[in-house]
């Protein structure tokens, strides 16, 4: 059953992902704005031909499954052209996978009316509009618990009050997905609902839009203020009290797709770095031949195959029919270890291309900043720490006695009464035995 081969026919569509990514795709990173702003001339001239390129070919839209027009494709293989789409910023737009539109498309499917799916879901597919799903609230991420936004029924439809704050490419989306609390006297998680509002809806407000270094213009996550936003009542996605639930839909293949993505920048890094150490001298010789140097390189390259066997291995267990819930450990594991590869391997490229690597015609400052990003983004890595601790120490019990039964002279009293007789002597006075 094990296996590390990619069957040849699939191959093939990778090898082909590689060459346009390459060839085609990147030089966009460095000519262009936001990959969100489809209405730009440079995107309509040139990333629609591009994308109609990946149609063609059938590539399109991987993410989603046969009935919404999608390949079917398991996590494994989505994983693996992630891998290749995130050598550039550009790849998942053009390819049709770009976050955040890969999971509200999910939540849609999922949830939405006929109407809702013909008025969003079609367009998003086709990457006619983008859209922003907007959690996170100012005076705290990390736990929703303290989000305040509500949301009140007024006859047939929601009213809307509160603020929104990092909701990125807000300032593009055609809709936005928001939770808003619905029943304040509910459990905690069951308090708040999921509701789409239309970009055009009276009373959203972007205060401002705030960038972060390296990530180039415009800024674009927002800062937004609902005031009285009155949506219809259909707009709400799932039941009442259900946000939580409906935001599961989208978090474990979007999370594995990024983290292929974040591997694909660092392993760029990696590459330049190769590449720079074997061609720079110093005293006499290329700094491939200092011992630091391949310690790093060794360290490095260490890091990438660790981290890629732990995203493959999640999604092999995602494709074996594990649900996202089964497998929360495997993927809080590969969130939270993204930004430290991302920021090691960054920091490693940066370090040993000396002052060209810290100057802007290097990307690795970018990249740095970017590990942090990942690290905030999608929820901090703490936090997907403390889900791994707590899923992994689900699976042991506490010991109910004063010393743990792997003492070591309970571990020979324990070899001594399976095996004592065979040994021929008295167990104290065996030699092999511990002093204890
Ligand atoms: C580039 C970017 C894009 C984003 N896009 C979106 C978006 O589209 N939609 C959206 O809703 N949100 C978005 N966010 C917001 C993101 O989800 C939050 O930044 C994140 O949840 C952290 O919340 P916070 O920024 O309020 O930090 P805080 O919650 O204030 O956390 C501050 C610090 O405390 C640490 N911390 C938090 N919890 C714990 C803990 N339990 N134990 C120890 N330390 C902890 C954090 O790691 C952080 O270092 C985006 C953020 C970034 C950076």
């Amino acid at each position: 059953m094990w296996s590390f081969n990619t069957e040849p026919e699939f191959q093939k569509e990778l090898d082909w992902i590689k060459h346009f990514v390459e060839t085609e795709v990147e030089p966009l990173d460095v000519i262009l704005g936001s990959q969100w702003n489809i209405h730009d001339p440079g995107f309509i001239k040139i990333v629609r031909p591009l994308q109609a390129k990946v149609k063609e070919r059938g590539l399109w839209a991987c993410h989603l499954g046969p009935e919404l027009g999608g390949k079917g494709y398991g996590q494994l293989k989505l994983a693996l052209m992630n891998e290749q789409f995130g050598r550039s910023r550009f790849g998942p737009i053009v390819f049709g996978s770009q976050a955040p539109d890969t999971g509200n498309s999910e939540i849609l499917a999922h949830y939405g009316t006929p109407e809702q799916k013909k008025k969003y879901l079609e367009p998003l597919l086709e990457n006619e509009i983008v859209s922003c799903f907007a959690i996170t609230e100012p005076q705290g991420g990390a736990d929703p618990l303290v989000q305040e936004t509500t949301a009140h029924k007024d006859g047939d439809e929601w009213v809307i009050n509160g603020e929104k704050w990092f909701a990125s490419n807000a300032c593009f989306a055609s809709f936005i997905i928001i939770m808003a609390i619905t029943d304040p006297d509910a459990d905690p998680y069951r308090r708040r609902s999921m509701f789409i509002l239309p970009a055009e809806t009276p009373g959203i407000e972007i205060i401002r839009n705030y960038g972060f270094y390296g990530e180039g213009n415009p800024p674009t996550h927002g800062h937004l203020r609902l005031s009285d936003v009155r949506v219809p009542a259909e707009n709400m996605l799932g039941e009442p009290g259900e946000a939580f639930i409906v935001a599961q839909v989208r978090l474990g293949g979007g999370r594995m797709h990024h983290a292929m993505r974040a591997l694909a920048e660092a392993s760029k890094c990696f590459d330049m770095t190769c590449e720079r150490v074997l061609s720079r001298f110093t005293k006499g010789e290329v700094l491939a031949k200092k011992q630091m140097v391949q310690e790093k390189i060794a360290d490095c390259w260490v890091q990438l195959r660790q981290f890629r066997l732990l995203i493959l291995e999640t999604a092999w267990l995602a494709d074996q029919g594990h649900d996202w819930k089964a497998i929360r450990k495997n993927v809080a594991a590969v969130k939270s270890i993204m930004p430290k590869v991302l920021h090691d391997l960054s920091s490693t490229a940066l370090h040993l291309h000396g002052s060209l690597g810290l100057s802007t015609q290097m990307p690795f400052t970018d990249t740095l900043i970017n590990s942090y990003h990942v690290g905030l983004a999608d929820g901090p890595t703490e936090v997907h720490k403390v889900t791994v601790a707590r899923e992994v120490l689900k699976e042991y019990q506490p010991c109910d006695t004063m010393f743990p039964d792997y003492t070591l002279y309970a571990r020979e009293e324990r070899a001594y009464e399976l095996y004592g007789e065979h040994l021929g002597d008295d167990d104290k006075s065996h030699p092999n035995r511990s002093q204890q």
